[in-house]
């Protein structure tokens, strides 16, 4: 018998990856592109190119909440383009099966990455907005693990999900961006104000961690608060779900030194002493890069089970 493959699809806020995998998890050949245009048309085109004899079927990690039955993305708010989307409109013959991204990468890490040694972790992606996988006893857990969207405080901004008060208001990529930019409107003195030819709009979350690790005040102020609160985050999922490990990935683990250390200082602050001794909180070994596809595919190689 030949060696079986999957065709694993990671569609984030930002990309769209497509990857031929094989059943021992290497990453044969993969297609990368933006996922601003027509995502189901480029999703077509990238199979096609990938298939091949011996493909099992197509695993999909998609950003949003999910109805997996009809294979249909409810509500996305970082990819509104694919809302209302079924993937049954593909017209594929080869089995499929879809999951939430960040689910998608937690499987992925679990396979091949950082969580291997674990059985029960939780993994977080920090980007623009902030998702989370659970994998319980080995498997995937087959609820939402929207741990961006928990309630952090009554009376917050507004979330692009509807809420007010979400933890991705106040820690994600999105929120730092915003913090330092009202600082700069009211004035603050930083080397953040040279950024971008002057037009501070314009920065991203790399020029905040340049700056701060160049020593500059706002910089390193914005991203300790947004660990504090990403601490209160990790705290709260910690005291709900007692993993072995907290697995952090993401654009935003770039400035680990200032930003995810606060965070950790605020969980074991936070969470209970018995709970959170035990708990390693580490980053992902595969990157956003290669979590995802690896993870979708492994709802095929593995024909994944997911406990719900
Ligand atoms: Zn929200």
């Amino acid at each position: 018998m030949g060696t079986r493959y999957a065709i694993g699809v990671d569609i984030g806020g930002t990309n769209l990856r497509v990857a031929l995998v094989s059943e021992e998890g290497r990453i044969i050949d993969k297609i990368k592109m933006p996922s601003s245009g027509d995502v189901m048309a480029s999703l077509r085109e990238a199979v096609e190119r990938l298939g091949r004899e011996g493909v099992a079927g197509i695993g999909i990690g998609v950003a949003g909440l999910l109805d997996r039955g009809s294979m249909t993305v409810l509500k996305s708010p970082n990819l509104p383009s694919m809302s209302g989307k079924s993937f049954k409109e593909l017209g594929f013959t080869l089995p499929m099966v879809v999951e939430n991204d960040a689910n998608a990468a937690a499987l992925g890490e679990r396979w091949m990455g950082a969580g291997r040694e674990y059985r029960n972790f939780v993994l977080m992606t920090l980007g623009t907005g902030i998702g989370g996988g659970i994998i319980h006893r080995g498997e995937l857990l087959g609820v939402a693990a929207e741990v961006g969207h928990m309630s952090i405080s009554a009376d917050g901004e507004k979330c692009p999900c509807g809420n007010y008060g979400c933890l991705e208001n106040y820690a994600s990529a999105r929120a730092i961006i915003e913090a330092a930019v009202k600082a700069l409107e009211k004035g603050a003195n930083s080397m953040l104000r040279e950024c971008c030819m002057g037009n501070y709009y314009k920065i991203s979350p790399e020029d905040i961690y340049r700056a701060a690790f160049e020593g500059d005040g706002l910089a390193r102020d914005v991203l300790k608060e947004a660990g504090r609160y990403l601490g209160i985050g990790i705290a709260n999922m910690i005291n709900m779900m007692s993993p072995e490990a907290v697995i952090l990935t993401g654009g935003l683990i770039g400035a680990w030194d200032i930003y995810i250390k606060e965070a950790i200082r605020e969980a074991s602050r936070r969470a209970f002493a018995g709970l959170v001794e035990g708990v390693k909180i580490l980053p992902s070994a595969l990157g956003g890069e290669d979590a995802g596809i690896l993870g979708a595919a492994a709802l095929i190689l593995h024909e994944e089970k997911v406990s719900v």
